[in-house]
C-alpha cells in the first residue's frame, strides 16, 4: 500500500516566525535568505537594501518528519525555493512540492484557505494529512466534501512550531490509514449448549 502524503507548511510549522524575536528556540539555527524578485518595499529605493528574511529551522525536523511513514510534500509558499533553501538545512531530500499558480495568497470569499482546494487535488484521493498554522473550520469543510479517503488537518501554533506532540499526532494518522482493509470478523464457531 503505498504511503500517505503529508503537505508541509514553513513559516509558522518549521520555522516559528511568531515566537518572540530576541527568544530563539532551543535547537534551532538561524538561516538568512535573501529577498530576491518583487518589488521594493515602501519607501526603499533599491531592493538590495532589504534586509534578508530571517528562518529559524531545527535540524532535527527532517529526521523526525522522515521516519512518519509518509511521502512528504512541500506545501508552501516557498514553493520550489523550499528545496533550495529549507531542505539541506533539514537534511531532508529535494522534494515535491504544490505550484498553487494563480491561487497563490489569493483569499476567497467562502474562507476556506487558499492552499486548501490545491491541495485536495493535489492528493487526487490519497489520504493525505496537512499539518500549517493557518487551517480554520471552512478548511475541514471543503476536505471534508470533496476529498473521499481520510484526511488529517493538523493545526501548529506558529509562535511554537513543530513538536514532538504533533510528530505523534501524524505518525498516529500515518498507522491508521495504513491498515489494510478490515477483514470480516471472524467468530469463534458457537458451541452446542449442555444439555
Ligand atoms: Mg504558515
Amino acid at each position: 500500500m503505498s504511503r500517505p502524503l503529508l503537505f508541509l507548511d514553513v513559516d509558522g510549522l518549521l520555522n516559528p516566525y511568531a515566537a518572540q524575536p530576541e527568544r530563539r528556540p532551543h535547537g534551532y539555527t538561524t538561516l538568512r535568505v535573501p529577498r530576491t524578485g518583487g518589488s521594493p518595499e515602501p519607501g526603499r529605493e533599491l531592493s538590495r537594501h532589504r534586509r534578508p528574511l530571517r528562518v529559524w529551522l531545527n535540524p532535527a525536523h527532517g529526521p523526525g518528519l522522515l521516519g512518519l511513514g509518509f511521502e512528504l510534500c512541500w506545501a508552501t509558499t516557498w514553493m520550489a525555493d523550499a528545496n533550495r533553501w529549507i531542505a539541506p538545512v533539514l537534511g531532508l531530500p529535494q522534494l515535491p512540492f504544490v505550484d498553487f499558480g494563480d491561487a497563490l495568497l489569493q483569499e476567497r470569499p467562502d474562507g476556506v484557505h487558499w492552499k486548501t482546494a490545491a491541495l485536495v487535488e493535489y492528493a487526487a484521493g490519497r489520504p493525505f494529512a496537512w499539518v500549517d498554522d493557518e487551517q480554520s473550520g471552512p478548511d475541514e469543510a471543503y476536505v471534508t466534501a470533496h476529498h473521499p479517503a481520510p484526511a488529517l488537518l493538523h493545526h501548529v501554533n506558529p509562535r511554537v512550531g513543530l513538536g514532538d506532540g504533533d510528530l505523534g499526532v501524524l505518525a498516529a494518522f500515518a498507522r491508521e490509514v495504513a491498515l489494510p482493509e478490515p477483514e470480516q470478523r471472524q467468530f469463534p464457531a458457537l458451541q452446542a449448549p449442555l444439555t
